[in-house]
């Protein structure tokens, strides 16, 4: 993987996750602040009208990842952004056949995308544009039956002692709760277990691989839960002393299922 640009070279300067230092890093030729929310792995979640609020206040639109909700959970625009951008490939289509971006801007930016597929001959397939329309029909069930799987699977993360950090921003004790619950209708299935102290990547890796229902794979937001052990993408802050760290996407199976492989997996690698 090509090393990403540090602060001070190139033309890409990194803030926090949750942008609360945002204000500070603006510079002449700052031209767009693009975030996401919830931040990969760590589910850290910004405070976007307060953002917007700053940015516009500079002439510099926002822009935001709004995979984790789909369009589905949380309304970016409403709050203030500019541009929401969404991988349809995930909640939208929903089972994990297509590959499709979308983009939903205000008017202002959208005369600027008008003349973008034109310009750059990308373009999507009907059967593709099929497949998601198709999805959306059920985005609400899924989703609603996705986040009931992934509180009831949460609740049980918890009573075990192999696991000492959970980030899921529904959570009373993730640092953004309130933001997460004043801006956001729900959580979807994605969350990230830390494992306490003196369990090794060898433990989540042997964890992973003792799960039978959980298929590993980095592409969420279909029907299936997935299980992969990562380490969070950060170069703001320093996670490097931290984990091991466990992905999870929680889909539509049944949750006891679940509950029931991950319980028979951390029995595995106990250390107590
Ligand atoms: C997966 C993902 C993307 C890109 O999705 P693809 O359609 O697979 O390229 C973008 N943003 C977030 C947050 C994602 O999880």
């Amino acid at each position: 993987m090509q090393p990403l640009p540090q602060q001070g070279q190139g033309d890409v300067t990194f803030c926090k996750a949750d942008c609360s230092d945002v204000e500070s890093l603006i510079q002449p030729n700052t031209k767009l602040i693009l975030v996401e929310s919830p931040g990969s792995i760590l589910y850290e979640v910004i405070d976007l009208p307060k953002l917007c609020k700053i940015a516009h206040a500079h002439n510099i639109p926002v822009a935001i990842d709004n995979t984790y909700s789909s369009g589905y959970l949380y309304n970016p625009l409403k709050l203030g952004a500019d541009i929401s951008v969404i991988a349809a490939t995930k909640y939208l289509s929903g089972h994990s056949d297509v590959t499709m971006g979308v983009v939903v801007c205000n008017e202002k930016e959208w005369k600027n995308f008008d003349k973008l597929p034109e310009a750059l001959g990308f373009t999507t397939s009907p059967d593709d544009c099929y497949l998601v329309l198709r999805g959306m029909r059920t985005l609400a069930v899924r989703m609603n039956q996705i986040e009931k799987n992934t509180d009831e699977v949460v609740a049980y993360l918890q009573t075990r002692p192999e696991i000492k950090t959970i980030f899921y921003p529904k959570l009373p004790t993730h640092p953004n709760h309130d933001i997460f619950m004043r801006d956001y209708k729900g959580a979807s299935g994605m969350l990230t277990i830390e494992f306490a102290d003196g369990y090794t990547k060898e433990d989540a890796v042997k964890f992973t691989d003792a799960l039978k229902y959980f298929a590993c794979g980095a592409s969420w937001g279909g029907y299936e839960s997935l299980a992969t052990v990562t380490v969070p993408p950060r170069t703001a802050t320093d996670w490097s002393k931290r984990g091991p760290f466990v992905r999870f996407h929680i889909g539509l199976e049944d949750a006891q299922d679940l509950i029931e492989d991950l319980g028979q997996a951390l029995d595995k690698i106990s250390h107590k």
